[in-house]
């Protein structure tokens, strides 16, 4: 029986790959990625060549299934999402859940590194022993629940953000009168930084500079 390997690829920064993820790398037999270009950017930097397979959102469940063949015939599978852990936010979830399902004896390991919840958390200044993390808030249906019960959280409320959103999200985290925010924008790249204040604090930033709305935010809403 084979082994499937989930291993974390970095946030922004190629160097942020841990030694154990480009050993994996090196010594499986395939690579099923999120993305395929994406990957490659990453094997090209450190010089490995490898089968390529994509495996994404809306292929999870049927490309679990060329997975499990390949685990009875003993193979060493890699999964990698686009960025970070695989599973948070990302695809990497069904795909275990299958092959726990089908094959017990399959070993499934964890190869830890990057994530931009921990990046964030890590130098948010808060305390972080509790914490809830929503990912990205659905953005219909749900979203005023969703809303209503992080401003009654007691606890520092994770959340994923597209550029495209942010200005949104601040406005609503403004309406709902919460007093402090933290936003961790561009982790691990050129253009990183972490602004802390008033929802609309950083909504007039981001709208007296419009270049720094780029890229990719966490926001942690502090209670
Ligand atoms: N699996 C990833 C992880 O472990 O963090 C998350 C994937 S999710 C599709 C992508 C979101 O993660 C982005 O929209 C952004 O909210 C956050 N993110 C990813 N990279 C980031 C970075 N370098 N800086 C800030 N946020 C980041």
């Amino acid at each position: 029986m084979g082994t499937l390997s989930i291993v974390a690829t970095p946030i922004g920064n190629l160097g942020d790959i841990t030694l154990r993820a480009l050993e994996t790398l090196k010594e499986c037999a395939v690579i099923y990625a999120e993305d395929t270009r994406v990957i490659a950017k990453l094997l090209a930097r450190y010089e490995i060549k490898k089968p390529l397979q994509r495996l994404d959102a809306v292929t999870e469940l049927k490309k679990a299934e060329d997975v499990i063949a390949r685990l009875e015939e003993g193979e060493h599978v890699v999964f990698v999402s686009d960025a970070g852990t695989p599973g948070i936010s990302d695809p990497g979830a069904r795909l275990v859940a299958s092959v726990r399902a089908r094959l017990p004896a399959a070993t499934i390991e964890a190869i830890p590194g990057p994530s931009a919840l921990t990046a964030a958390l890590s130098i948010a200044g808060m305390d972080t022993s509790s914490f809830t993390f929503l990912g990205f808030l659905p953005h219909k249906k749900g979203r005023q629940t969703a809303l209503k019960e992080i401003a009654k959280s007691e606890v520092p409320v994770v959340l994923y953000e597209s550029p495209h959103r942010i200005a949104r999200l601040l406005k609503e985290l403004e309406s709902l009168h919460i007093s402090r925010v933290t936003v961790a924008r561009e982790l691990t790249k050129i253009h990183e930084e972490t602004i802390t204040g008033t929802p609309s604090e950083i909504g007039a930033r981001f709208s007296a500079q419009p270049e720094t709305v780029r890229g990719e935010f966490v926001v942690i809403i502090v209670p």
